[in-house]
């Protein structure tokens, strides 16, 4: 097939009949944010690369492998053009924003949520695309690890209502600037004993970055990393009873986790607390989300000094998950009155009562295909109609028509005229049209 009618490698069209799934993880998700007082905001889809360089970090394999770049075809008076790159990740353009517009200024903490897509050139396999779609969450202000813990809650929360009980929250603390710089001279003396063996990547980060040597996925390097010294000796007092206080704040909540001090996170703008929530049931990408703290970010990036941390969850991850689990996702809205008509004067009657209707919220559909009542009643019965009507000269003389429930197959008369609305939004009925999103 020609390239306009295949979508690029590592895309997902979602299509309406699965849609569904998506709506309901997004409204569970907001649901769940606001109820931590967290409030969305919206960002570009692409940003300046220095931000993401500068806050990814350099030595990443996001930054290093994985960006893609935007370029204009025809820029602005021949200048060069602008050096912009789509987001990869939402931590970096929240925060951007979140400076720029003043938000640190105002009360804090500050809690903002978003649901974005996100692109990353990575190879395509399941649970890993090319453009991906994030639920993310960031908390700014607080420095005390009861933020920690809140967060850390909150994903658990969506998780929880989400129906994901098999998902296991490991946690570490990759600690400070301060105790790191010990942590970094320890890691370059071990992992310099097997300079022959690393990966030309690791090779170029054990000067820079010996830290992401752990997040290396070639298994070379994995084996190597496995008796690598760990951060955990290494913190300093600070980070150390910050790291105990998450626990202890954990266990209050009865919020089960286990300790992996080899999560490093493969972002660099983490401090303290790093965390990921993992399935196994959706094959080898089993990490369904990802956070932490990242006290020096905002200040990095120009802001005032101050500490945050959030998390991030990919969304296609989280959908496989709940599909295999079996979770309840929220069924698509049926249509509630299917108005079948013989003739122009009928049709066009419809789509008057149509659009009545749909003034008081009634999802309602009529015939635009100049079909026959036969096949007009076969689309009513495959979109589900709960209700149908036929509307004909009859019926238009008479100014009544009789409402059929499609399942039972009981009849009423309705007028057509001052009262149909009514009518029709009688205490029985309405009681089948319940909003379904009112359960989450
Ligand atoms: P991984 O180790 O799976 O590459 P990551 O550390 O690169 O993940 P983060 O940058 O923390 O991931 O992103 C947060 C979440 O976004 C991940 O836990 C995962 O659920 C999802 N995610 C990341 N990259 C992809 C991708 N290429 N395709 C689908 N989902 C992704
Ligand atoms: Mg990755």
């Amino acid at each position: 097939m020609s390239v306009i009618a295949n979508r690029p490698k590592g895309t997902q069209d979602v299509l309406p009949a699965d849609v569904y799934k998506w709506q309901t993880v997004e409204r569970c998700a907001a649901g769940t944010a606001e109820c931590f007082g967290f409030k969305e905001i919206r960002f570009p889809t692409f940003e300046n690369t220095a931000l993401f360089k500068r806050s990814v970090g350099d030595t990443t394999d996001v930054v290093q492998k994985e960006m893609y770049g935007v370029t204009a075809k025809s820029p602005a008076n021949g200048k060069d053009p602008d050096d912009l790159t789509l987001r990869p990740e939402g931590t970096a353009g929240a925060a951007r924003a979140a400076i720029e517009n003043g938000l640190l200024k105002e009360v804090l903490p500050q809690k903002v949520y978003y649901m974005i897509s996100c692109f990353r050139h990575e190879r395509p396999q399941a649970g890993r695309l090319r453009e991906f779609h994030q639920f993310g969450a960031e908390m700014y202000g607080s420095g005390d690890a009861s933020a920690d813990a809140e967060v850390i809650a909150m994903a658990k929360s969506l998780l929880d209502r989400l129906g994901l009980t098999n998902v296991e929250l490991f946690i570490n603390s990759i600690g400070c600037p301060e105790c790191r710089a010990e942590y970094h001279k320890a890691l370059k003396e071990y992992f310099g004993k097997h300079k022959d063996e690393l990966c030309p990547t690791c090779l170029d980060r054990l000067d820079r970055n010996p830290m992401r040597i752990l997040d290396c996925k070639s298994p070379i390097c994995q084996g190597i990393a496995k008796d690598a010294p760990v951060i955990l000796d290494f913190l300093c007092d600070e980070c150390s009873a910050h790291f105990e206080k998450l626990k202890a704040s954990l266990t209050d909540m009865d919020i089960e986790f286990s300790i992996d001090p080899k999560i490093v996170r493969g972002l660099d703008y983490y401090t303290k607390t790093v965390f990921e929530f993992i399935t196994k049931d959706i094959g080898a990408q089993g990490t369904v989300c990802g956070g932490g703290r990242y006290d020096g970010l905002i200040e990095q990036l120009g802001g005032d000094p101050l500490p945050a941390l959030g998390f991030a969850m990919g969304l296609e991850r989280i959908i496989m998950t709940m599909e295999n689990a079996g979770s309840e996702f929220v069924p698509a809205r049926k249509c509630d009155l299917y108005i079948a008509s013989m003739g122009e004067a009928a049709q066009r009657r419809a789509a008057v009562l149509a659009n009545k209707l749909r003034a008081e919220g009634y999802f309602v559909e009529f015939d635009t295909m100049g079909r026959g009542l036969k096949p007009q009643m076969k689309y009513a019965n495959k979109i589900g109609a709960t209700f149908t009507m036929v509307l004909g000269d009859n019926e238009l003389d008479a100014g009544k028509a009789k409402l059929k429930n499609m399942e039972s197959g009981e009849q009423t008369d309705i007028s057509l005229g001052d009262s149909f609305i009514d009518e029709f939004s009688n205490d029985l009925i309405a009681e089948m049209f319940k909003d379904p999103l009112d359960s989450i």
